[in-house]
């Protein structure tokens, strides 16, 4: 589904992605992991091309969406995104914060839109919570509502940002429940995350960046137990 080649991006003088390479299959679950200025946002953030890159390719089911000539709105509808807060829209009610985008980005008519919308949120078990305000809800609801908002036009990849870290501990399991069973549904995901449980579980593969480089991927029972570099060692000794 999306193959990330020789990524480059800089800030300025700062090199923040070194020639990243990171694949993600159908029905995979890739986890970013590394400390913090690591790049994990940066490269979640140019795969949904909110950045420009300064070098390497990025392939969307085949198509070189980095291409300058492509449109990234476009390319970018094909895509979910959840960050780590503040993802849902204030002053819209649950259903209209997922009925937006299918609505107006897409086209969708509002009843198709609105029954749509309420199949989802009955699917992370807030139907009750349609004509709620965002800020009525706790904040693991509201992140589900977020992951639901992101599927709703059944992206072929979702990427998910530190989903979990601005929640408080009781409210984490809920969020990384649902994307447990997204997972286990078959949807493709690209994630970063510090829940380093979570990614031993569920991830097909994980990825350690360090400085801006992709220092080891692989099987989290290889990375996360048995890393072959020393730098990946550090790194686990310190957060696990
Ligand atoms: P965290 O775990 O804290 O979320 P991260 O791995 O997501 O960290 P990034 O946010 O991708 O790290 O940041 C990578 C580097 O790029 C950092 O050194 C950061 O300071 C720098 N950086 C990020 N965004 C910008 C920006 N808009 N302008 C300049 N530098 C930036
Ligand atoms: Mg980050």
């Amino acid at each position: 589904v999306l193959q990330v080649r020789g990524l480059v991006k800089d800030y300025g003088e700062r090199r923040v992605l070194d020639g990243v390479d990171v694949a993600v299959g159908e029905h995979e679950i890739v986890v970013l992991i590394g400390a913090s200025g690591s790049g994990k946002s940066t490269l979640l953030r140019c795969v949904n091309l909110l950045e420009e890159i300064d070098d390497g390719q990025i392939l969307l089911d085949g198509q070189d969406v980095s291409d300058p000539r492509v449109d990234p709105d476009l390319a970018r509808r094909r895509m979910g995104v959840v960050f780590q807060s503040y993802n849902l829209f204030p002053h819209l009610s649950v259903l209209d914060n997922v009925t937006l985008a299918p609505r107006v980005v897409h086209g969708l008519g509002r009843a198709e839109a609105e029954e749509r919308g309420r199949a989802l949120l009955a699917r992370v078990g807030l139907a009750d919570r349609a004509g709620s305000y965002p800020d009525r809800l706790s904040g693991g609801q509201q992140q589900r509502v977020a992951i639901v908002r992101a599927l709703a036009y059944e992206p072929r990849l979702l990427l998910l940002d530190e989903i979990t870290s601005a929640l408080d501990p009781e409210l984490v399991g809920e969020v990384l429940a649902l994307v447990r069973e997204l997972a286990e549904q078959g949807t493709t995901i690209l994630m970063a995350t510090h829940e380093m449980g979570f990614a031993r579980q569920v991830a097909d593969r994980v990825c350690f960046l360090d400085g801006g480089v992709l220092v080891e991927s692989g099987p989290p029972e290889r990375v996360l137990v048995d890393p072959e570099h020393d730098r990946t060692w550090q790194f686990l000794r310190r957060v696990i």
